[in-house]
C-alpha cells in the first residue's frame, strides 16, 4: 500500500501533476497548457515532462503508482481512451501503456467524472460514503456512482454516465446524439444554448447587455439571473428540475446515503437548488428520500488531481467507506 500516489488530471485547457499523500495533501503541484490542438503525441509528451519534474522534486519510490484523470470515454481496465470531445485526434490512444513505459512506473487511469467520485469520498465531502451519486456540472455534465464501497464502471468502464440519462424523449439534443439528456438542461453549454435563444427571441435585455456582443456564457446567463431577469432565473430553473427528476431516479436505483455535486456551474447553486430540491422529493419514493443529503463539493479546482490519486488509493484497497448499521 503506497503513502502517496502521483496524480495527474488531464483537461482540455491545463495538465496538472502532482504528489497526493493519503491524508490529503497535494506536494509540487506542476500546471502546464495542454495545447490539445497540437494533438495526443504532444499531450503526451507534455505529461510525461510535467510528471517527471514533479518526481525531480519529490522523489517518489519508483513503486509509488500514477494516477490520471482523462476525460472521454475510457477503459480503466485496458488503459485505452476511446476519445475526448476536448482533445483533437485522440481516438484509441493507450493511454496507460504510452505512459507506463515512459515513466517506468505503474498507471492506473479513470474517467475524471468516476475519479472525482472517487477523491469525493476519500478527500472531500463524501468521506466515508459508501453509497454515493457523484454529479460534475461543467461544460458537460459527467459525475460517476459509488455503490456498497464500489464504483459502478459497467462492463467497458464507460458506465456511471449521469449525465447522458433522458428525462424527456421529446427535449433538447444532446451532444452525445441522445435527445433530451440530463446534459441538455443542466450543462454549461445547455445554459448557455438556453441563454442565447433569449437574446434572439429578444427575452432577455439583461443577458445581451451583459454579453456585450461576445459569446453568452452559462456565468453571464447565471449573472443575469442573480440581477432579477425572469427568464435567466428561469433557465435555471429549468435545469435545476432536470437535475431533480434525474437525480430522483439514481436515488431510486442506488438508495444513496449522499449526492454531491461539483463542477464550475456548481458556482451556480444558488439558482439551481431551490428546482433541484423541490423537485427531487417528488419523483423519490418516499421510504428512501430521508436516507439521501444534498452536498456541495468542497475540492474545488483540485477535484482533477485528487480524484487520479483516489483512483490509486481506491485500486489498493479496493472498497471505499465504512458500512452503516
Ligand atoms: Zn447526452
Amino acid at each position: 500500500m503506497s503513502d502517496a500516489a502521483l496524480a495527474v488530471d488531464l483537461g482540455g485547457t491545463n495538465i496538472r501533476a502532482a504528489l497526493v499523500t493519503r491524508d490529503g495533501t497535494i506536494r509540487h503541484l506542476v500546471t502546464c497548457a495542454t495545447l490539445a490542438q497540437e494533438g495526443p503525441e504532444a499531450v503526451i509528451h507534455r505529461i510525461v515532462a510535467a510528471v517527471s519534474e514533479v518526481v525531480a522534486q519529490e522523489r517518489p519510490d519508483p513503486s509509488v503508482p500514477l494516477g490520471i484523470s482523462a476525460p472521454g470515454p475510457l477503459n480503466p481496465t485496458t488503459g485505452v481512451v476511446y476519445f475526448a470531445t476536448n482533445l483533437p485526434g485522440w481516438y484509441d490512444i493507450p493511454l496507460r501503456d504510452l505512459l507506463s513505459e515512459r515513466l517506468q512506473r505503474p498507471v492506473m487511469i479513470g474517467n475524471d467524472g468516476n475519479n472525482a467520485a472517487l477523491g469525493e469520498v476519500l478527500f472531500g465531502v463524501a468521506k466515508g460514503v459508501r453509497h454515493l451519486i457523484y454529479l460534475a456540472l461543467g461544460t458537460g455534465v459527467g459525475g460517476g456512482i459509488i455503490a456498497h464501497g464500489q464504483l459502478i464502471e459497467g462492463t467497458r468502464g464507460v458506465g456511471g454516465e449521469v449525465g447522458h440519462v433522458s428525462i424527456d424523449p421529446s427535449g433538447p439534443r444532446c451532444h452525445c446524439g441522445g435527445i433530451g439528456c440530463i446534459e441538455a438542461y443542466a450543462s454549461g453549454w445547455a445554459i448557455a444554448r438556453d441563454g442565447e435563444l433569449l437574446v434572439h427571441s429578444e427575452r432577455s435585455t439583461t443577458i445581451r447587455e451583459l454579453a456585450a456582443g461576445g459569446p453568452i456564457t452559462a456565468a453571464i446567463v447565471a449573472e443575469a439571473a442573480r440581477r432579477g431577469d425572469a427568464s435567466a432565473r428561469a433557465v435555471f430553473e429549468r435545469a435545476g428540475r432536470a437535475l431533480g427528476v434525474g437525480l430522483a431516479g439514481f436515488v431510486n436505483l442506488f438508495n444513496p446515503e449522499m449526492i454531491a455535486i461539483g463542477g464550475g456551474v456548481a458556482a451556480a447553486a444558488d439558482l439551481l437548488l431551490p428546482a433541484l430540491l423541490e423537485t427531487l422529493p417528488r419523483y423519490t419514493m418516499a421510504q428512501i428520500y430521508p436516507d439521501v443529503t444534498v452536498q456541495l463539493s468542497a475540492l474545488g479546482g483540485h477535484t482533477g488531481i485528487f480524484g487520479a490519486a483516489a483512483r490509486v488509493f481506491y485500486a489498493e484497497d479496493g472498497a471505499l467507506g465504512t458500512a452503516r448499521t
